[in-house]
């Protein structure tokens, strides 16, 4: 048996590692670093670099790498080695603290979004002390940031780290004008629950779908989906348990804290949450689980699949982003206290987040844009892609008094009677819980439940955090120069609650009349991420980031280049993928069934004359239509995928390929889906969705 305490974090460069290798100079300075987030005094920069290194060896490292973050969806690493030549013959291992700050890597070849050219490629990593380092692979890796040779960021942790630092300064300022001066530090805190979906290797590698793409571009649905909902929270299957058990061991040598694991609706598709931590080191561990999941599942003969929508027909997979904010001293600023309508800082709090999301709603689709989601935000199985916010109703009703100025009666608690008496009492909650809503408050936090499940969690913490300094800097500037601060704080709370109400929402989200509603309301329904992406340069959103120097114009117009060159070529390579299985596999299939079919029915008329050959007669003329259909159909999708790629900017290229490439795409899947009900399996060159979903 494995002892928990003792492997976690083994793998980790943490407090307790620093407080034990460190001169006490060097560690108390580089500790202040790590909590305050000031700048560090890179004297010491040798002494941690040869602590960490002696460190490393001992647990068998040879290499270590600065490991990033850069505009994929995935994160990079160059390892190098510690040797240095002793003499001629020998090598020792070595470590210096400028190899530990600094690293230099060819940013033209990451995507840059036209900040980084190949003729000046000159890209920079640098330590960020604030996460842990830790080893892998036998290489010691090292959290940093990456920029371009004139300071841009090029990667999704620089603009994080400004995010949270301009949240942490303009929070104080509310709360000192409120008269707590307690903490020094206002943190965001981000708990990502992760879901994914596991299929067996030897499936995988026989769809060329999953392994260039990550989803089925092609698949009849099985006779079974998720229809008797007895997947979620079902019982785990021993191959699945034991692969849960591994990443959770892996995990917690890390120093990850996975916590909860289950079924999800899908048949095959699982979740994974850890304890919440600060946002930037959520946002490095939530990219370890998924590495994590994908290393592990090899062991087990499985693929890890992280992509939001592997199959069609069934729920697709996300990413909850549970998000709160406290000071240092520990308090959670978003916990209402047990009197919720007279508890101002909270009522402050939750009010500049409501406007936030009110005035950002633009701005947070945006950021959870990606061709995967598309497929799923407003199919009825995730959030609409409308954002919104879900208060419950102990809120409601608060807000409700403030807003129409009367008095909030509290409702009593009810003690749970569920006529066993044997079954131990205890109250119910303020509030049901709403699956459907994006935004939804929780108890003392926000769940953002519009993510990508393979996305990185940067881009929406970024927008929560800049938009909610936006308003408590507003909030903070009137608190200042009030002369009533209590009097000043209602009249704010009231005024923002007032003009910002129609962002909330404690409806079903997944409704007709939802829309409808939302509509009326003039709240935004962004469907596709060419829709949202544009949002991005808005004059108001490039006057937000700029306002605290979370990303400058030039930044924010790299990262809109780049979203929109990603949509096309992730859209481009599924059609050329369907393309090719189409010509290599499914047509050949076809045509092979159909020379059966005919050499049978010829053997039959041979035998006993034309009337017992109906049957193979009709699978001919079905099957040769839908063949002559998937032919003509993947034609014209190869000739739209050259129309997409001559439009003049990848603007009008994203749009062409929403617009006429992906309905091509559908429709031709229809076709390959009615031949693949006709064909008999030993003749089908894809494992079926009940294989693939039922058979891990
Ligand atoms: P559910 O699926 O019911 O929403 P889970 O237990 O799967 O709940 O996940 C809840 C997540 O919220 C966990 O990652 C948890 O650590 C996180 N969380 C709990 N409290 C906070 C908080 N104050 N701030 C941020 N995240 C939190
Ligand atoms: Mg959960």
């Amino acid at each position: 048996m494995t002892n928990i305490p003792n492997i976690y974090g083994c793998m980790v460069f943490n407090d307790s590692v620093m407080k034990e290798r460190l001169p006490s100079d060097v560690y108390t300075s580089l500790k202040n670093t790590i909590q305050t987030g000031k700048t560090i005094d890179v004297s010491i920069a040798n002494e941690v670099a040869s602590a960490m290194k002696d460190w490393a060896c001992e647990k068998g490292a040879t290499h270590y790498t600065h490991w990033f973050q850069p505009l994929t969806s995935v994160t990079a690493e160059k390892h190098d080695s510690f040797i240095c030549p002793d003499g001629r013959d020998k090598v020792v291992m070595e470590f210096s603290g400028k190899e530990l700050i600094k690293g230099e890597s060819d940013a033209s070849s990451f995507p840059s979004g036209g900040l980084r050219e190949t003729c000046n490629a000159r890209g920079y990593t640098a330590w960020d002390p604030s996460s842990y380092a830790f080893i892998k692979n036998k290489t010691l890796y090292i959290p940093t940031v990456f920029f371009s040779y004139g300071g841009e960021s090029l990667d999704a942790k620089t603009p994080l780290l400004r995010s949270m630092d301009a949240l942490s300064e303009q929070a104080l300022r509310v709360l000192s004008a409120l008269g707590d001066t307690s903490a020094s530090r206002v943190l965001t805190s981000v708990g990502a629950e992760q879901e994914y979906f596991l299929v067996n290797k030897e499936f995988y590698d026989k769809r060329e779908d999953l392994i260039y793409t990550g989803r089925t571009l092609f698949g009849a649905p099985a006779p079974k989906g998720e229809e008797l909902e007895d997947h979620y929270f079902g019982p785990l299957k021993t191959k699945v348990a034991e692969y849960m058990s591994e990443v959770d061991t892996e995990l917690w040598k890390l120093g990850i804290s996975s916590k909860t694991k289950h079924n999800e609706v899908a048949p095959s598709q699982h979740e994974l949450a850890p304890i919440y931590e600060p946002t930037s080191v959520a946002l490095d561990h939530n990219m370890l689980i998924m590495d994590t999941m994908k290393r592990v599942a090899e062991h087990h003969g499985m693929v890890a699949l992280l992509h939001e929508k592997p199959y069609a027909g069934i729920s697709g997979s996300g990413k909850h982003n549970n998000w709160s904010i406290s000071t240092d001293t520990g308090e959670n600023l978003l916990s209402p206290g047990k009197n919720p309508a007279s508890n101002t800082r909270f009522l402050l709090f939750l009010s500049a987040i409501i406007r936030a999301v009110d005035e950002y709603q633009d701005l947070l689709r945006f950021s959870v844009a990606s061709p995967g989601n598309d497929h799923r935000l407003g199919a009825n199985e995730a959030p609409p892609a409308i954002v919104s916010i879900f208060l419950g109703d102990e809120l409601e009703a608060i807000v409700e008094a403030i807003v129409g100025d009367t008095d909030y009666t509290e409702k009593a608690r009810l003690k749970t009677n569920i006529g066993v008496p044997s079954v131990p009492t205890f109250r119910y909650d303020s509030t049901d819980r709403n699956r459907t809503s994006p935004f939804a408050f929780t108890g003392n936090k926000f769940e953002f439940r519009m993510l990508g499940s393979s996305q990185n969690i940067a881009m929406p913490n970024i927008v929560l955090n800049t938009a909610v300094a936006g308003v408590l800097c507003d909030f903070a500037d009137a608190l200042e120069n009030a002369e009533s601060v209590t009097d000043k704080a209602k009249e704010i709370i009231k005024q923002t609650l007032t003009c910002h109400r129609r962002i909330i929402f404690n409806g079903n989200g997944y409704s007709e009349e939802w829309v409808a509603e939302a509509h009326r309301r003039g709240l935004l329904n962004l469907k596709t991420s060419v829709d949202a992406y544009p949002c991005l340069l808005a004059d108001k959103n490039i006057a937000l980031f700029g306002r605290f120097g979370v990303m400058n114009e030039a930044e924010l117009r790299a990262r809109h280049a780049v979203l929109f060159e990603t949509y096309c070529k992730t859209v481009g390579i599924e059609a050329k993928t369907m393309i090719d299985i189409v010509n290599k596999k499914i047509i050949p299939s076809i045509e092979r069934y159909l020379c059966e079919l005919a050499t049978t029915a010829k053997a039959k008329r041979d035998i006993c004359g034309d009337g017992v050959i109906a049957l193979e007669k009709s699978l001919i003329l079905k099957l040769t239509e839908l063949c002559e259909n998937i032919n003509s159909t993947a034609q014209k999708l190869k000739d739209h995928t050259v129309s997409a790629k001559s439009k003049s900017n990848s603007k009008q290229s994203a749009e062409y390929y929403r617009d006429c490439v992906c309905p091509e795409m559908a429709r031709l899947r229809l076709a390959v889906d009615a031949a693949e009900q006709l064909v008999p399996a030993d003749l089908w060159p894809l494992p079926s969705y009940g294989e693939l979903t039922y058979k891990q």
